[in-house]
Formats: structure tokens, sequence, C-alpha cells
């Protein structure tokens, strides 16, 4: 089928690229190792720390987010380590679980629900029995993006120091960073991981460690071996804004605008937007009468959405038709979940219309695709919008009188 106008990509990542964005990485390649390019290095190595809420070193690597999740393990553990790794979904297994195994770590896969985040009191309890202190690093992963969950971090940091427990906390970020909240200072995180293409609105090929202390003091009697992802060389080019081999040279320019824009919103106020966002979609699926993965409200995903489909309808039947007659992707079911959820992404570059518009795409893909379900959703997402455009206006009115 011909289609017109811009395509919708409404997966949960990558995600749309700004304009801004784009014209900001159309920049001849520059001499890496030249002063130009050391101003742009120590730029962006500085402004990314706000995102992450740290005084703290971040690391960025020309890499997808699946080789900053190994970073995290190689710089950090020694082979034969014990690892306590939480399930909450496709990611939990295939960016942890295997990445772990495959480098030589031995993995504790504390079994937990895809409806429902990692559990604090699950984790408490197995660290509690953990006298020996042979775990050496918790790995949960903030934002479930197969799911729509999210973990309670700064419950789970709460539920380790309880136990009293020495283990590494190393948290997946990649499709929450820049979309909610994440303190990597304050919940005490040793390393949150992240990639460029999510909340980050860019493409794809940055990712993302940020070290604390105590993970850095680590990593310097870790012996698991590496080499590209290794933090000790870059770190020490870093200080100069340099990097030790070759880097994204336009991606940074790209990181560098993405962050400009980041600051001109102000982190609160994009969390807040995007709160809107999942709330709206929420409203949306509710009026459908489907049914919202995630089981409980305080763990809502406010970047992405996944949705039920009812016994014998196939939710990647329906994506076929939506991209088919509306030029829009949505997201497929991972492992588990496919064929029976279509994930909504509403995170990165995003505003109410592009929100009415996916769901509006959505809603009628699933009278095409003979889905059962009532119509209005988009109406209640348009309702919850404006309720909520409101109380944000008299929150600003309220912050500036
Ligand atoms: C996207 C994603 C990954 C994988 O990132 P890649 O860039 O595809 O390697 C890992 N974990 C989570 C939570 C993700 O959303």
């Amino acid at each position: 089928m011909m289609h017109t106008g811009r395509h919708f990509l409404q997966i949960p990542g990558p995600t749309n690229v700004p304009d801004r964005v784009m014209r900001a990485m159309a920049q001849p390649v520059i001499d890496h190792r030249g002063p130009e390019f050391a101003q742009l290095g120590l730029e962006v190595l500085d402004g990314i720390r706000d995102v992450f809420k740290t005084k703290g070193p971040v690391v960025i690597f020309p890499s997808s987010g699946t080789g900053t999740c190994e970073a995290a393990l190689v710089n950090t553990l020694s082979p034969g380590d014990r690892v306590l790794i939480c399930e909450t979904g496709w990611f939990s297994h295939i960016a942890w679980r295997k990445v772990a195994e495959r480098v030589g770590l031995s993995v504790e896969y504390l079994p937990g629900s895809w409806r429902r985040g990692a559990s604090p009191s699950a984790v408490e309890a197995t660290l509690a029995a953990d006298a020996q202190h042979n775990f050496k690093a918790v790995v949960v992963v903030h934002n479930e993006t197969s799911t729509g969950v999210t973990s309670r971090l700064a419950e789970i940091r709460k539920a380790m120091n309880r136990a009293r427990h020495p283990a590494l906390l190393i948290v997946d970020t990649i499709s929450s960073l820049g979309s909610m909240d994440l303190r990597h200072d304050e919940w005490e995180i040793d390393v949150t991981v992240a990639g460029s293409q999510k909340g980050l609105m860019l493409p794809p090929g940055l990712g993302f460690n940020a070290v604390s202390e105590k993970a850095l003091a680590a990593s310097r009697v870790s012996k698991m071996p590496r080499a590209y992802f290794d933090w000790e060389e870059m770190l020490k080019a870093n200080k100069s804004g340099f990097f030790p081999y070759t880097p994204a040279t336009n991606l940074l320019y790209a990181l560098r605008e993405a962050l400009e824009m980041l600051r001109e919103e102000g982190l609160e106020n994009v969390f807040r937007r995007h709160q809107r966002y999942g709330d709206a979609t929420r409203a949306a699926v509710r009026a459908w009468g489907l049914e919202i993965l995630c089981e409980e409200a305080s763990e809502y995903s406010n970047s992405l959405t996944a949705v039920v489909l009812p016994d014998g309808h196939n939710a990647d039947r329906l994506r076929e038709i939506i991209l088919d007659k509306f030029d829009m992707s949505l997201g497929t079911g991972l492992g588990q979940l496919a064929g029976k959820v279509f994930r909504i992404g509403h995170l990165g570059a995003f505003n109410d219309l592009t929100l009415a518009g996916t769901l509006s795409g959505v809603e009628m893909g699933l009278s095409l695709a003979g889905v059962p379900y009532k119509p209005g959703g988009v109406q209640a997402a348009l309702a919850s919008l404006a309720a909520s455009a409101t109380t944000v206006a008299r929150q600003t009115e309220a912050a500036t009188a």
C-alpha cells in the first residue's frame, strides 16, 4: 500500500528522532584527537550526568544497549561470580541472564511474574539467606520493555540495605532513562545501564554506564577479561574529553542536542509529560474493554503500554493490519507474549497529537482486525489529556506565582 506523510514509529524504541537532533548530526566528521572534539566530548560527558542524577562518571560506548549490559558485568565481576537477576520479562532474560551466562557468570534467576516488577521482599529474602555473601551483584530492569511494567528501585535498594548485603546493584534503564525518574546517586545504584534510542531520542548506537564509587572499586579487583568495554581506559581518556578509540562522533553531536532539549523542557516536566501519556493510553485501553498487561498500578510504565488481546485474536495480525493501512509500527509480543500482546510506545519525542494519532490508528485497527472492543478509547484518552493539561497548567501557575 502506498503511504504518504510520516511513518508512525510507535514501538518502545527505537523512537522518533526530532528534526533538531537529525540536523545536529548532519555535520562534517571531525578529528577525534583534535581540540574541537575535546570540547564536544567534555560537554556531553558532563551534561549526561544530570540525566542520571549523578555526580559520578558516565561512560559512553559506541554500542547497542546490550553491549553496555555486558560492559556493566565484565567491569565489576570475576569469572564464576554469583549474580542475582530478577526475572521481569524478555529483557531480563535476553539482555541479562543470557549475557551473564555467556561471559561466564553463575546466574541465580529470581522467578517473577511478567505482569509485575521485581519483588523487593523476594530480593531481601534471597540476600538475607546468603550469609556468605556469595552474590556479588543484583540485576534489576527498571522498565521491562517487553511488558510495560516498572520495578520500584528505591524499595529494592532499601531491601538490599535491610539485608545488609554488599552486592552491587546493577540497573537497566534502557527504556526509562529520560522518560521516568531515575536517581543513580540517591538510590545508590552501582551501575546504571542505558541506551541512546529510547527516551534519549537519538538513533541507535550509543550505550551508557553510570558508575558509582563502589562499582569503580569493584572494577579494580574484577578479573573478568575485557578489552573494548574496559572502563579504566575510557575514563582515563575521558578526563580530557577524548575516547580510547574512534567514538561515534555524529551521535555525540546528536546527544549534545538531545541534552539541550531535555534541559530546555526540564527533566521533571519530561517525566510529567510521560506520566500524562501513560495515563491517557491506559484510559484508552480501559475504554476499549481490553486488558493492560501490568497488574499493579504503582508499577505502570509511562514509556510504553502492553495491551492483551482477547483469546483467539492474534496481536501480530492486528499489528500487520495497522502497519499496512496506517503506516504505524507497534511493538510485537516478545518471548511467551508473542501473538498475545502488542505494545504502544509513548516515549521520547512525543506530544498530545502524536498520542491522539497513535491511539486513533490502534482503534481503527481493532475494528479492521475484527477484535471485539468498545469504541471510545480515543475519546477517553483525549479527556484524560485535557484534564491533566489543566492540572499541569495550575501547577505551573502556582509555582510561578
Ligand atoms: C531495548 C532494550 C534492551 C536492548 O537494547 P539494544 O540496544 O537492543 O541492545 C535491553 N534492555 C531493555 C530494558 C531494553 O528496553
